[in-house]
């Protein structure tokens, strides 16, 4: 396992309040790491710093040994760095193969690097690619299907489709178990660890420790802007931990 990410005393600040002070986190490949804290504790902003649609400022932010602090998002794709949202963002009228193979085009080069390439060749794979993640999710059968045919939590299986369409290193997933049933809820975590095994990294935004607990390598607390814990062990012996996210 080779560090991926280093964030290093990331700030942010809006209109004077602290949304992020000095927060040091690191992620290695094939590992998940779980963020957790209340709401309105930072957790949102972080990932959005480091996926370059807020500009942090001060801190750093390292991947594989790059300094990428402050570059936009769409350059940030080209890093192998993608992410979901809190709420999907599928194209309710595309089907999901569509879905997917949009996914790679305007995540990757940008889509007129794609039209200029051989590109009945390069749709092939693409197609390829987005028929292995569909099987992956199992989404295949449905493929035709548009994507507002989908289940809440099928919405969020294919979030993950499309985000893993470029060659991604670090996925990072803004609360993918939200508002989704326990049985689904379970298929994805299972298929994180699948993912964990092909050495992506994974950086996961949750509320349900009681569900990812059993499944992650490292946790970080974080509270008003400030990263108060972190470790499995060290997590589980913090009260205010204990008391926000366990019900002492
Ligand atoms: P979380 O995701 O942990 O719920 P956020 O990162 O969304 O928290 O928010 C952290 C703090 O920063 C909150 O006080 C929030 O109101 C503020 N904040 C987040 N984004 C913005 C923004 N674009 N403009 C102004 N304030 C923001
Ligand atoms: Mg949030």
């Amino acid at each position: 396992m080779s560090e991926l990410l280093k964030v290093e005393g990331i700030s942010k600040d809006f209109d004077g309040i602290k949304a992020l002070n000095g927060v040091a986190i690191s992620i290695k490949s094939g590992e998940i790491v779980l963020l957790i804290g209340p709401n309105g504790s930072g957790k949102s902003t972080l990932i959005e710093t480091i996926t370059g649609f807020y500009k942090a400022d001060s801190g750093k932010v390292i991947f594989q040994g790059d300094d990428i602090t402050g570059i936009p998002s769409h350059l940030i794709y080209d890093f192998g760095i993608t992410r979901t949202f809190q709420i999907p963002r599928p194209l309710k009228r595309m089907t999901l193969l569509e879905n997917l193979m949009i996914a790679e085009k305007t995540a990757g080069d940008g889509i007129w690097g794609s039209f200029r390439k051989k590109w009945l060749e390069e749709e092939y794979k693409t197609a390829e690619r987005a028929f292995k993640l569909l099987g992956f999710f199992e989404l295949k059968d449905l493929y035709h299907h548009p994507a507002s045919n989908l289940s809440r939590g099928q919405l969020k299986l294919l979030e993950l489709g499309r985000a893993l369409m470029p060659e991604t290193k670090l996925l990072i997933m803004d609360e993918p178990l939200a508002g989704i049933a326990p049985q689904l809820a379970k298929k994805l975590l299972n298929r994180l660890k699948e993912l964990k095994k092909i050495d992506i990294g994974l950086f996961l935004i949750e509320h349900r420790l009681d569900l990812v607990f059993p499944h992650v390598d490292n946790i970080y607390v974080i509270a008003d802007g400030r990263i108060i814990a972190e470790g499995r062990e060290e997590v589980l012996k913090n009260p205010e931990v204990i008391e926000v996210y366990l019900g002492a």
